[in-house]
Parts: structure tokens; C-alpha cells; sequence
């Protein structure tokens, strides 16, 4: 088999990327994480120093080389995988990421590197827009609080300390402005496959998704 397209989409903090990479690791697939894409936009827009929410500005992507490689991010060849990760653009993206202009870019070269390819990629529109026919489709969700636990975990790993009550509130507003967006919101696609994770280990979702793989499709048989 020469393509196959697994679109993994969900809320932040459900999980996506960490499971995504271990489901392509385990199936040998390439694994594209698309929100590292729109962060490393909203990281050059605010080293340029340009107005996030002016469309226009955003033409510096016309010779911007944006890539997704083996798990880390490359801004114009630099990998800026730990720079993504910062506070203001967290609170950034999810203006940037609504800008009809910087999706159309991104989604162009997310299809590309799916094309012909075996391909697990996550992110919010993977299933409705970007790979509208992909072989599979799950929508990962987790109790908002369950969610907002595992930020707040990755963040005292990290050495960070923060309140749980600002950790929740920064991952509902988050939720509110990718869900309500006009252009390709977070939305589950109809033929979806909800799986929620609340109550599952991250081990416990991989195998789920791996099952539902080889079940549906033999793939790997
Ligand atoms: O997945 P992650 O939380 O890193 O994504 C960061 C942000 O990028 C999301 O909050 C959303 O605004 C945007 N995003 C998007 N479409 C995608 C992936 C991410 O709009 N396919």
C-alpha cells in the first residue's frame, strides 16, 4: 500500500500530538503535527513584529519555508521545536491560525507532504478539510479538567509553575476561539471515530487506534 492517510483531530490538551507520534512509530508512518506549523507562523509573525491580526502582513509566508521533519519544526532551516512552545505564542495562535490566508498556505503544504505518502497527521481540521478522504479518522476529546490536569503536568515537568485555575481558563478560551472561527473550525468530521480519552492511558489510546487501523483496513496484516 503506498498512501494511507490516518487524521487524527481534537481539542487542546486531548493528547493528539503525543499519541499521533506514537501511532506513526508504530505503523512506520511519517507523523505530521499541524499545530507545530501554526505556531511556527505566530512565531515569525511576532519576531517580525507584525500586526497578528492584520491578513495582509502575513504575506512574509510567500518566502518562508515552514517544515515538519521527523517530529521537530524548521522555521527557514533553523529548528525552532522549544521556541514554539513559549506563552505568548500559545496565547497568540489561535488569532494567527484563524486568518483564512495563513490556513490555505499551511493546508497546501500539508497536503503535499501527505501526498503519496502513509501519513498520521493531527490537528483540528485534518479531518474535514486537509484530508477530507483519509482512510481513517478519529476525533480525540477529554474532559476539559482531565485536559487541563495534563497541561498542568507537562508544564511542572517543564519547571514551570502555574495555577490550575489559569491552566483551565487557558485552554477554554483556546477551545471557544478554534471552535467558533469562520474558516475550518475545530468541528469532528461525520465519519469520524470519537474516542474518548478522559479515562485512558495514552498506551490504552494508541492500541485503540491501531486496532481500529488493522481492523478496518488490515493494514499491516
Ligand atoms: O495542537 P496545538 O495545540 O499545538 O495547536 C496550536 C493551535 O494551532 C491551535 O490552538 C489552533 O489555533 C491552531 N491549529 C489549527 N488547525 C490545525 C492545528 C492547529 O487552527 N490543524
Amino acid at each position: 500500500m503506498s498512501q494511507f492517510h490516518i487524521a487524527i483531530d481534537g481539542p487542546a490538551g486531548s493528547g493528539k500530538s503525543t499519541i499521533s507520534a506514537l501511532v506513526a512509530e508504530n505503523l512506520q508512518f511519517i507523523h505530521i503535527d499541524t499545530g507545530a506549523m501554526y505556531r511556527a507562523v505566530t512565531l515569525a509573525a511576532i519576531e517580525k513584529n507584525i500586526d497578528l491580526a492584520d491578513e495582509s502582513a502575513y504575506v512574509f509566508l510567500e518566502t518562508t519555508d515552514i517544515k515538519y521533519v521527523n517530529d521537530a519544526i524548521y522555521l527557514d532551516g533553523n529548528d525552532v521545536s522549544n521556541l514554539i512552545r513559549s506563552d505568548q505564542v500559545t496565547s497568540n495562535v489561535s488569532q494567527v491560525s484563524a486568518h483564512p490566508y495563513v490556513r490555505h498556505k499551511m493546508v497546501d503544504i500539508q497536503r503535499n507532504a501527505a501526498k503519496g505518502e502513509k501519513v498520521v497527521m493531527d490537528g483540528r481540521d485534518i479531518g474535514t478539510v486537509v484530508l477530507p478522504n483519509a482512510d481513517v479518522k478519529i476525533f480525540l476529546t477529554a474532559d476539559v479538567l482531565e485536559r487541563a490536569k495534563r497541561r498542568y503536568g507537562e508544564y511542572l515537568r517543564k519547571g514551570r509553575i502555574e495555577r490550575m485555575d489559569d491552566v483551565i481558563e487557558e485552554i477554554r478560551v483556546r477551545d471557544h476561539k478554534d471552535s467558533t472561527r469562520k474558516e475550518s473550525p475545530l468541528r469532528k468530521a461525520d465519519d469520524a471515530i470519537v474516542l474518548d480519552t478522559t479515562y485512558l492511558t495514552i498506551d490504552e489510546v494508541v492500541m485503540k487506534i491501531i486496532d481500529i487501523v488493522k481492523k478496518e483496513h488490515g493494514y499491516g496484516l
